[in-house]
């Protein structure tokens, strides 16, 4: 059984009343839910009072990136154990907008991702392919390519811990939405492409979670799905109500 897991990324949104304010509703209007991984992932700038709010609650706190020294002269960057200090379990790696404006490569993500899952952080991975790539039939091609790179020299044990976050870059932020199945045959694919390189036990064992404008409307669809096990919520996670909404898969 996969627990269903459900990540906010809040971008570069927020300051630390408003974040603090997030967090106070979300805690109340959550409360009581269970049988979900609840995440939420702040700008770095907000992760120790976030996560001192939410000491001792279900919702967990993730970096959006790290870095993959430990230490160094490494100017604006931030590690992983930094992440751990500053509160965090979980990190997101490889998120698109990374790869899109900040020159993130399959070979960085993977850098990133082992230093992660070294450090004891759950990885949030994404991967998904573009328009284009959709357009010209080559969605299955480059997640193929994203999976395999990105998990390169990784352990088995270090992969059923990770998170996989298929996002389509068409629905990021677009409101455009895959439909159920189009969610559900990548995320079957992208599954028999872990079983491939690790074992069908950590298949079964890994959750692949969706992300590209999901909202309350859409999040019961795509959870009725088998392989889809949560979601990866970008502008439905920023307002308590339309999170906690999510998070309680209504409609
Ligand atoms: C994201 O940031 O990972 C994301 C999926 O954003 P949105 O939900 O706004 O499309």
């Amino acid at each position: 059984m996969r627990i269903p897991f459900i990540a906010g990324n809040w971008k570069m949104f927020k300051t630390t009343a408003d974040a603090l304010q997030t967090v106070a509703d979300l805690l109340r209007l959550t409360e009581g839910v269970e049988g979900v991984e609840v995440v939420v992932a702040p700008s770095f700038t907000l992760l120790r009072s976030v996560s001192d709010a939410l000491v001792d609650s279900p919702i967990a706190v993730a970096g959006q990136d790290c870095f993959w020294e430990e230490q160094g002269a490494f100017t604006g960057e931030v590690s992983p154990g930094m992440l751990s200090d500053a509160g965090c379990s979980h990190v997101i790696i490889g998120h698109s907008e990374r790869r899109q404006y900040f020159g993130e490569t399959d070979e960085t993500v993977n850098k990133k991702l082992k230093s992660a899952v070294a450090a004891g952080l759950t990885a949030i991975l994404c991967i998904g392919e573009t328009l284009g790539e959709r357009e010209s039939g080559d969605t299955f091609k480059v997640l193929e390519r994203q999976v395999g790179n990105s998990l390169a020299g990784v352990s088995m044990p270090q992969a059923e811990k990770i998170v996989l976050a298929y996002e389509p870059v068409w629905a990021i932020g677009t409101g455009r939405t895959a439909t159920d199945d189009q969610a559900q045959e990548a995320h079957a694919f992208i599954r028999g492409l872990v079983a491939g390189i690790f074992s069908p036990t950590v298949a079964e064992a890994v959750r692949i979670v969706y992300g590209g404008s999901v909202k309350p409307g859409n999040i019961a669809g795509l959870m009725s799905r088998p392989d889809i096990d949560g979601a990866l919520v970008g502008g439905a996670s920023l307002e308590a109500e339309s999170f906690a909404a999510v998070i309680r898969h209504l409609k």
